[in-house]
C-alpha cells in the first residue's frame, strides 16, 4: 500500500530504455531517470531535516522535477502539498500557515516576494524551483545522488495534503493516504485499460487532483509514458495525437480542440481514450467530439477529497450528461440533504461516497471533518445527483448552488439543459440570487452566439417545457462565464455580481 511500491511494481524491465515523461522541449526523462532523481530529492529532503510526516510545500510551474519532487517526498516519508500557481503572496500565506510546511518550494521569481511570507508562516527552509527543472531544491538534488532506502508508511499514514479548489468557499486540505492515492490509482488503471504501452498527452496543471493523480498515478502504475505540455494548447495536442494514445482533461481542452479544424478522424485515430473530468462536459460537446473523431469521451466524476469515485464504462455506452457508475471499490449513495434517508432510483438528492479513496479528513478542521461524515463512514460529497435506472449517475448541481424560490427546490442544471439545447447558446450558468418575495430569484446567466433567441424568446421557449416555479425571472447575456484554473463556472463571483438583481 505504499504508493511508491506502485511504481516499484511497474517498473519496466529496462528502465532506462523506457520513456517517463517527454517534454514539449523534446527532454526525454527515463524510468531510470525517475528512480535517480526522486532518490536525490529523498536524500536532499532527508539531509534538510524532513522528517516523515512533514509537509513539503510547492508552488511551482510545471515540470519532470516536480513529478520527482512530489516522488522523492512520498519515498522520503513526506507528505507532498502541491500549491496552484496562481495564488498570491496572502494566499501563500494562509496554506503555508495553516500546513505548518517544514519546507517551501517556490518558482525562483517570486523567492524574493515569497520568503518574507514563509518566515512570518514559520516555515524554516526556503527552495526554488523553476520551468527547466532548475533551481536550488534541484542542486540539493544534484549533490545528494545515490540510493534511497524508502521510509517504510503504513497505509493510513498521509502521502499529500492537496487544497480543494475553494470553487465554494474557503480552500480545505483534504489529507489523502498512501491507501488512498495508491488504490484509485490501480483500480482506474485498470477500468481504463492502461498498460506500460500508452502515451498519454498531460496538458493539466500538477498542482490538482486531475493532472498529479489521476493522470500521473496512473501513469505511474502501468509504466507508461506521458507527453508533458505546461498548458492547454490545442495546436500542440492535435499535432502530438499520432504519437499518443490516450488524454485527460477538463472539458475547456474539448471545447478548444472542437475549434481546431485539424480534429478529425483521421487525427485522432491512433488515440484509443479520451477522458474528462472536473467540471460537467456538455451533451453538445460530448456528441460534436464524436461526429468528428469517431471517438466517445469517457467523462468521469471525482473530487480533491475522494479522487475518482465514477466513471464511464471503457466497454459499453458512455452516456453524455452522465458520470458513469461508481468504481468497482466505490459505494455510492443518494440520500435526502435534511434527514440522511437513502433515496430510490432517479430521486435526487445529496452524494455520499465511500470507499478505499475516501479522505481521512479536513487538514486541523475537526468539527468540519465530522460534519460531513455519515456514522458509517459514508462522505458527504455536497454534490447533488441521482442514480438512474441503468445505474448511471447524473450530478445535477452542487448543493451550495442549489435554488429555494418560494420554498420549491429548484436544480440549476435542469434548466441549464434546456436553455443550452436552444439554437445558437453557447453555454448557461443558473443561479439563485436574493428575492424579496421568493427568498431566492432563479436567474439565468446565458452566453449566446449567433442565431440565439433574446430574453424573451429563452423564457417562452421554457415555459412549456419547465414547471413554472422554475423558470428563470430573467435571463442576463454576458460574454463567458467567469471560470477558474480547472474550467469550473464560479457561479459565487456571479451570484455577486449580481447580487441587486431584485434589490
Ligand atoms: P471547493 O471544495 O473548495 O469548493 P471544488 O469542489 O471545486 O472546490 P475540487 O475538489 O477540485 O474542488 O472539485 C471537485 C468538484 O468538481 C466536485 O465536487 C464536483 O462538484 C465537480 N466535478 C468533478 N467532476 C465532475 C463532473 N464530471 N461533472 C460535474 N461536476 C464535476
Ligand atoms: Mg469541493
Amino acid at each position: 500500500n505504499h504508493l511508491f511500491a506502485l511504481v516499484r511494481g511497474a517498473l519496466p524491465a529496462e528502465p532506462a530504455a523506457r520513456t517517463f515523461i517527454e517534454t514539449a522541449e523534446g527532454c526525454r526523462y527515463s524510468y531510470a531517470d525517475l528512480m535517480a532523481r526522486s532518490a536525490a530529492y529523498s536524500a536532499a529532503l532527508t539531509a534538510m531535516g524532513v522528517r516523515p510526516g512533514d509537509r513539503v510545500a510547492a508552488q511551482v510551474e510545471k515540470s519532470a522535477e516536480v513529478i520527482f519532487l512530489y516522488l522523492g517526498a512520498v519515498r522520503a516519508g513526506a507528505v507532498f502539498l502541491p500549491l496552484n500557481t496562481a495564488y498570491t503572496a496572502p494566499e501563500i500565506a494562509y496554506f503555508l500557515s495553516d500546513a505548518e510546511a517544514a519546507l517551501f518550494v517556490c518558482d525562483p521569481g517570486r523567492r524574493e516576494a515569497l520568503e518574507p511570507v514563509a518566515a512570518q508562516a514559520g516555515v524554516p527552509r526556503v527552495h526554488t524551483l523553476d520551468a527547466a527543472g532548475q533551481g536550488t531544491i534541484a542542486e540539493a538534488a544534484d549533490a545528494a545522488a545515490g540510493d534511497f532506502a524508502d521510509v517504510p508508511r503504513g497505509p493510513d499514514d498521509l502521502a499529500a495534503i492537496l487544497y480543494t479548489s475553494g470553487t465554494t468557499g474557503r480552500s480545505k486540505g483534504a489529507m489523502l493516504t498512501h491507501r488512498n492515492l495508491a488504490s484509485n490509482a490501480v483500480t482506474l488503471a485498470a477500468l481504463w485499460r492502461f498498460t506500460a504501452a500508452d502515451v498519454l498527452i498531460h496538458a493539466l496543471p500538477v498542482f490538482h487532483t486531475h493532472g498529479l493523480f489521476v493522470a500521473t498515478n496512473i501513469v505511474l502504475a502501468t509504466g507508461g509514458g506521458m507527453l508533458f505540455l505546461p498548458r492547454l494548447d490545442a495546436r500542440l495536442i492535435l499535432s502530438l495525437m499520432p504519437r499518443a494514445t490516450a488524454m485527460m482533461g477538463v472539458p475547456t481542452f474539448y471545447t478548444r480542440l472542437l475549434k481546431e479544424p485539424g480534429l478529425t478522424r483521421e487525427a485522432a485515430a491512433g488515440m484509443r481514450l479520451f477522458v474528462s473530468g472536473s467540471a460537467p462536459l456538455l451533451a453538445e460537446t460530448h456528441r460534436e467530439w464524436r461526429a468528428r473523431t469517431g471517438h466517445a469521451i469517457l467523462e468521469r466524476y471525482g473530487m480533491t477529497e475522494t479522487n475518482m469515485n465514477t466513471s464511464n464504462p471503457y466497454e459499453g455506452e458512455r452516456i453524455a450528461g452522465t458520470v458513469g457508475f461508481p468504481l468497482p471499490d466505490v459505494a455510492l449513495r443518494v440520500t435526502d440533504p435534511d434527514t440522511g434517508r437513502v433515496l430510490g432510483t432517479d430521486e435526487v438528492g445529496m452524494i455520499e461516497v465511500k470507499g478505499p479513496n475516501v479522505f481521512t479528513g479536513y487538514w486541523r478542521m475537526p468539527e468540519k471533518t465530522a460534519a460531513e461524515f455519515r456514522a458509517d463512514g459514508f462522505f458527504i460529497t455536497g454534490d447533488l445527483g441521482k442514480v438512474d435506472p441503468q445505474g448511471y449517475v447524473h450530478i445535477v448541481g452542487r448543493g451550495k448552488d442549489l435554488i429555494i424560490t418560494g420554498g420549491y427546490n429548484v436544480y440549476p442544471k435542469e434548466i441549464e439543459t434546456e436553455i443550452d439545447a436552444m439554437p445558437g447558446i453557447v453555454e448557461s450558468a443558473v443561479i439563485g440570487l436574493p428575492h424579496a418575495d421568493f427568498g431566492e430569484g432563479v436567474t439565468a446567466v446565458v452566453v449566446a452566439g449567433e442565431g440565439a433567441p433574446d430574453e424573451a424568446g429563452i423564457l417562452s421557449a421554457l415555459e412549456g417545457r419547465l414547471a413554472r416555479y422554475k423558470c428563470p425571472k430573467r435571463v442576463i447575456f454576458a460574454e463567458d462565464l467567469p471560470r477558474n484554473a480547472m474550467g469550473k463556472v464560479q457561479k459565487n463571483l456571479l451570484r455577486e455580481r449580481l447580487s441587486g438583481l431584485y434589490a
